[in-house]
């Protein structure tokens, strides 16, 4: 895998555009936020497939689906900032977080079982915790058994697990991803099994936008409060969220509108028993857009001549480099 473009800064947050051996490009980040050292925290950020067949409303890893990324292509991802940063492949980073929610859905690709099998051996890391982002699709039940066998086995207590769920109501959840995937009942089905193996709660997430119900009431008749927890997040300036009409509930930029979404959300899912997290993230890691999958995107609309956005540049203070 060679490295060929990067934006953002050392200390907060990068974003990496590489091109494996077969010339298709992923891309993958590792941050620490603005107001910690990689000593306390550091989390990587790596892709799963070469673009992903879902192709949600929001999201730019959809379209142009490439294929899978074998387990060499992923552990590159972590090799080259660990490299970087620690070439004796000792991590001291108190949590050292590996997620698997750049581009692609993770349970398309069973090499992703075969890189949790093996990272925990691979480096010195105590603070390694690993984290996995799904909207569980149909069809990827040895998936999930097995990945349920590996987290039981090698990542107790140290493994979060994320259902997408992205609103309550289920028509608009299935406009917004727009494939089958497991009901809410098989979710909280799975889930329950999953948190027991691992002693954590579950996480439900919400990209949450504009005229997207979440509805306590709904969440209630699936997923127990004492198994499960709500994550709130922004919508990001897509080029996809954009060409759909689709804007964040929660605001990155300022926050702004952060007051009356955790009156009316927050409150009502805390009333109805459910821990809440609204996570707007760092601010200088937004304007990097460590966060979210949009500099492949954007560096593919440039080579190919496409006309070019002008939404990239407007959202993201760094621009992509050469390396
Ligand atoms: S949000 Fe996830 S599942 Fe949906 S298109 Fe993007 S990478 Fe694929």
């Amino acid at each position: 895998m060679k490295v060929i473009k990067k934006a953002g800064t050392e200390d907060i947050a990068q974003v990496y555009i590489a091109e494996t051996k077969s010339g298709r490009r992923i891309e993958f980040t590792e941050s620490v936020g603005s107001d910690s050292t990689r000593d306390k925290k550091w989390v990587l950020v790596i892709s799963s497939l070469y673009g992903c067949p879902v192709s949600c409303r929001f999201c730019d890893a959809g379209g142009g689906y490439k294929g899978k990324l074998s387990a060499d292509e992923i552990f590159a991802q972590i090799d080259y900032p660990v490299k970087l940063r620690y070439p004796d492949l000792k991590i001291p980073s108190e949590k050292f977080k590996v997620q698997f929610a750049r581009m692609g859905e993770p349970a398309f690709n069973p090499a992703v079982l075969e890189v949790l099998e093996n990272l925990p051996e691979r480096y010195d890391a105590p603070g390694l915790t690993v984290s996995l982002s799904t909207i569980a699709p149909l069809g990827c039940d040895a998936f999930f058994e097995k990945l349920y066998d590996i987290s039981k086995r090698k990542y107790q207590n140290r493994f979060q697990f994320q259902f997408s769920l992205h609103t309550t109501d289920k028509k608009l959840r299935s406009w917004l991803i727009p494939v089958e995937t497991w009901n809410f009942k098989t979710m909280a089905e799975y889930g329950k099994e999953f948190s027991e193996s691992i002693d954590k709660k579950i996480t439900l997430n919400f990209a949450l936008a504009e005229n997207m119900p979440l509805e306590p009431d709904v969440l209630l008749k699936y997923f127990s409060p004492d198994i499960f927890l709500v994550k709130i997040t922004p919508v990001n300036p897509t080029f996809q969220a954009v060409k759909n009409g689709i804007s964040s509930h929660i605001k990155i930029d300022t926050g702004k509108d952060l007051p009356d979404s955790k009156i009316t959300i927050t409150e009502a899912l805390n009333s109805a028993g459910y821990d809440v997290i609204v996570s707007i993230g760092d601010s200088e890691e937004n304007l990097i857009g460590s966060n979210c999958g949009q500099y492949l995107e954007a560096y593919e609309r440039e080579v190919s001549c496409y006309k070019k956005d002008i939404l990239a540049e407007k959202g993201y203070r760094y621009s992509i480099q050469n390396i």
